[in-house]
């Protein structure tokens, strides 16, 4: 591993100081010669393997004991702080009752042992799980390496994206909570040079492009601190399915979020998000606008089903992911139909 200078802060504007001590404005996040740690579950391994080389790590874990650390419910929404540990969000009863796809998405994520280290923040900037990107051995890697090629186009491209992707990389994005995020059209909060900002959950990540090693829209330094979600009709009728090679633990070939509101039976409102089959965590609004006021049944499930993937392109091993990101989506809009709130 490459030698790093190590400090840990305790409020946010040293954190931000110390990261911005080691880095130039010009260098994108995920390339930046600091990084932030927080669980360390995934930048820790990165690190080791070689794929990220900080000089500087700052952690930031001493911050939980600010309110980026904590759970709040205000009148009307949900503030969840991004150094909360994904198991307090994800066993936490107000969640798990008012805001159900959040705390599955979360308990459906990892094992047990790394949901207690994890926090919320670190989760939606986890990289992807492209074996190419992770072993340096293979030099052709757009996202590790801009402008050197793509191994996985013509490589064992099982376990990639079908949506959202181009032909510089074809990367999934790993996570489970941002799908729930972008389902619930949560807003993310940070703190960078220029003070706090707010932004839509669905505006942080970016689709690869031309650019796949600009993965966020995060400017250097930005320190997530929260996100907010406000309760809506849907947000009770909401639910994470997540389909998977082995269920102990083991990262999504397929998942939907869904959240719906209904009178009667008639769709008044629906929102879906899918993971496992895009670039980014990925908002079928075309799906969603096929189902407002229409009923749950094999017609309108199938229609929305086909809508989500109509664009979909896959490539040599993983054209199975389409017939199966269907069917997750299907059997997610019926059981949030049925559930009983
Ligand atoms: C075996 C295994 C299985 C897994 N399975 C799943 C799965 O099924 N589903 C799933 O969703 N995840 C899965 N994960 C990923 C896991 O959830 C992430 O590793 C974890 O959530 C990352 O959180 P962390 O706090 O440890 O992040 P860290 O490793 O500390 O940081 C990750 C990145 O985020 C940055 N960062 C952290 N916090 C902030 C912040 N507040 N602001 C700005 N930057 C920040 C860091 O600089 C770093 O670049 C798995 C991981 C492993 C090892
Ligand atoms: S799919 Fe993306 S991450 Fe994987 S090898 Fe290609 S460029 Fe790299």
């Amino acid at each position: 591993m490459q030698p790093f200078q190590f400090s840990r802060s305790s409020d946010l504007q040293s954190a931000s100081s110390a990261y911005l001590a080691a880095d130039t404005a010009e260098s994108d996040v995920a390339h930046s010669r600091s990084q932030y740690l927080a669980g360390g579950t995934t930048l820790l391994d990165l690190m080791k393997l070689g794929v990220m080389r900080p000089e500087r790590v700052v952690e930031i874990n001493d911050l939980d004991r600010t309110n980026a650390g904590r759970i709040e419910f205000g009148g009307n929404s949900l503030r969840l702080g991004a150094l909360t540990r994904m198991s307090a969000a994800a066993d936490h009863p107000d969640v798990r009752r008012d805001f159900p796809v959040i705390a599955q998405s979360l308990q459906l994520a990892a094992s047990a042992q790394i949901r207690n280290m994890a926090s919320l923040g670190g989760n939606v900037l986890q990289r992807t799980r492209c074996s190419y990107f992770r072993d340096t051995s293979y030099s052709n890697c757009n996202k590790r390496d801009p402008g050197s090629g793509c191994a996985a186009l013509d490589g064992i491209n099982r376990s990639h994206a079908v949506l959202g992707t181009s032909e510089g990389c074809i990367a999934t994005y790993p996570g489970d909570f941002a799908q729930a995020l972008i389902a619930l059209d949560a807003q993310v909060e940070v703190l960078g040079r220029n003070g706090p900002r707010e932004f839509p959950f669905a505006k942080l990540h970016r689709q690869p492009g031309q650019t796949p090693h600009l993965e966020t829209t995060l400017a250097p330094g930005e320190l997530i601190t929260a996100f907010l979600i406000t309760r809506a009709p849907f947000t009770r009728r909401s639910l994470f399915l997540k389909v998977r090679d082995r269920e102990s633990y083991e990262f999504a070939l397929a998942s939907a979020a869904v959240a719906l509101d209904l009178n009667g039976h008639t769709i008044k409102q629906v929102r879906i998000a899918l993971g496992g089959v895009a670039t980014v965590p990925w908002r079928a609004h075309e799906a969603e606008a096929r189902l407002v006021g229409d009923k749950i049944d094999d017609t309108s499930v199938r229609d929305a089903a086909d809508l989500a993937f109509a664009h979909a392109r896959a490539r040599e091993h993983n054209a199975f992911k389409v017939e199966l990101g269907k069917r997750t989506l299907t059997r997610a809009l019926r059981q949030a139909a049925a559930m009983e709130i």
